[in-house]
């Protein structure tokens, strides 16, 4: 073993990860759509590193970008009266790449601080206007928010919050997510059940308690769930009727994920505040926010209010120097117009993969898809939790083995999931396709030996 991996055996903590008993893998390295890991070997990252390097990867610009910054001025909090040139700049381009009427940006470092000053904001707001009760949060089964408290309260995945539990708050109510396969509701295609039940969840916790609803354009967790044709139009109106806030959760959906900058664009709703991180720097640097409607910053205004709520490094100045650099280039180079040229030669790359015995869905849209697996996918036979988690076990090194990255994942239905840079094109979906149907034919056999 190299030492690098030894060190790291030693040392490191990883993230979802057991204290590991033999070194993990060192990536190293970044061209493009691939990686080199420290022993030489070469891997497809179909993930973007996890949903995050939109531009892909070893791009001098964007390094440059935060050479130029750091040297300029390396650091300064967005806090109290001062601001910086970043910092400004990206929430006015942020401001209008964004749908709608949406203006004002918070930042964070990440994702999960995302979610959680989006909450705080939607607090905040209704003690602003006056209605102190609307705290509650509606989310949806088996979704991913992150995993710091607040956060990790409208996470809806057993595993992840039973450690927690007890320390997690009691405001959130889950409702049933897209998943038209497994839907038992419903003869054909679906019906707007899914929003409906976000109706009954605010009737039933009672509508001026509610703060927001938070949901992902096309949710992640449980394999990339788009919606039926008029969610998004049902949640809205359902979201104004009561006076609740619409929150879309989009670090993984925004910067061109779907094939377009935002969710709003994609399915035609303008939410009132959107939560991003991940793409918006393609990685290179750390950050996230919340974009903001008007009408929520006028409560503060109104009220003549602070936001009580800030982090050191939310609105870094080298971090908002790459994510202008990454969206000039992203703009420059056409760069979501391929993603939204060569999507459907995607989908339909993958559903090659309908012929396996074993691939019962294709799902997604944009470059972000995820195949459901079955034991029986003709007739609908799931695998049983134990062999679902052998096989999501077995499946994540016959993948690697095989030089790709993507998700075998068992959160759900066992899935593998890809989201791969948006500079991926026709020789990459076929590497994906023929990888994975690879991985799975091992990963099967193996499972019934
Ligand atoms: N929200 C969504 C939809 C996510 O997918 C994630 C992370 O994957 C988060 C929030 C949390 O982001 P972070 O890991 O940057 O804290």
């Amino acid at each position: 073993m190299n030492d690098i991996r030894t060190t790291a055996m030693d040392h490191l903590w990883l993230h979802f990860g057991h204290i590991p008993s033999e070194g993990p893998i060192i990536i190293e390295r970044g061209d493009g759509c691939y990686l080199w890991d420290s022993d030489g070997n070469k891997y497809l990252d179909a993930l973007a590193g996890l949903f995050v390097t939109a531009i892909g990867h070893g791009r001098s610009d964007l390094a440059n970008a935060a050479s130029k910054q750091a040297e300029t001025m390396a650091y300064y909090p967005v806090w109290y009266s001062t601001a910086h040139q970043p910092a400004a700049e990206l929430a006015a381009k942020l401001a209008e790449l964004s749908p709608g009427d949406m203006d004002r940006v918070f930042f964070t470092s990440g994702g999960s601080e995302a979610v959680e000053s989006a909450w705080k904001i939607a607090r905040q707001y209704f003690l602003a206007r006056g209605e102190p009760d609307r705290m509650k949060i509606i989310g949806r089964e088996t979704a991913y928010h992150g995993t710091t408290l607040g956060a990790l309260s409208i996470t809806s995945i057993p595993p992840i919050r039973a450690p927690f539990e007890p320390m997690l708050n009691q405001l959130v109510t889950h409702v049933s997510t897209t998943n038209q396969l497994h839907c038992e509701r419903c003869e054909g295609p679906c019906s707007l059940h899914a929003a409906d039940e976000i109706e009954a969840a605010i009737l039933e916790q009672g509508p001026e308690t509610v703060a927001a609803v938070v949901l992902e354009p096309v949710q992640n967790s449980g394999g990339c769930f788009t919606p039926m044709e008029g969610y998004w139009q049902r949640v809205r109106e359902i979201c104004d009727k009561y006076g609740v806030l619409l929150i879309s959760d989009e670090v993984i959906c925004a910067f061109g994920r779907l094939g377009t900058w935002f969710g709003g664009q994609k399915f035609d709703y303008v939410p009132d505040m959107i939560t991003f991180a991940k793409g918006v720097t393609s990685g290179y640097a750390p950050l996230g926010g919340v974009i903001t409607r008007p009408h929520i910053a006028e409560a503060f205004q109104q009220a003549d209010e602070l936001v009580w709520h800030g982090i050191t490094f939310g609105g870094h100045p080298v971090s908002c120097a790459v994510a202008l650099a990454n969206i000039e280039a992203l703009e420059a180079e056409g760069i979501i117009d391929h993603a939204a040229a060569n999507q459907d030669l995607f989908r339909m790359k993958l559903e090659s993969l309908l012929d396996h015995p074993n691939v019962a869905e294709v799902r997604g849209t944009g470059y972000f898809y995820a195949i459901e697996l079955m034991k029986d996918a003709r007739n609908m036979v799931p695998f049983t939790q134990d062999e679902a988690s052998a096989l999501v076990a077995v499946l994540k090194p016959a993948l690697l083995n095989r030089g790709l990255i993507a998700r075998a994942d068992g959160r759900g239905a066992p899935i593998i999931q890809y989201s791969p840079p948006l500079i991926a094109g026709p020789d990459e979906f076929d590497q994906i396709v023929e990888i994975s149907r690879a991985a799975l034919d091992e990963a099967i056999t193996g499972l019934s030996s």
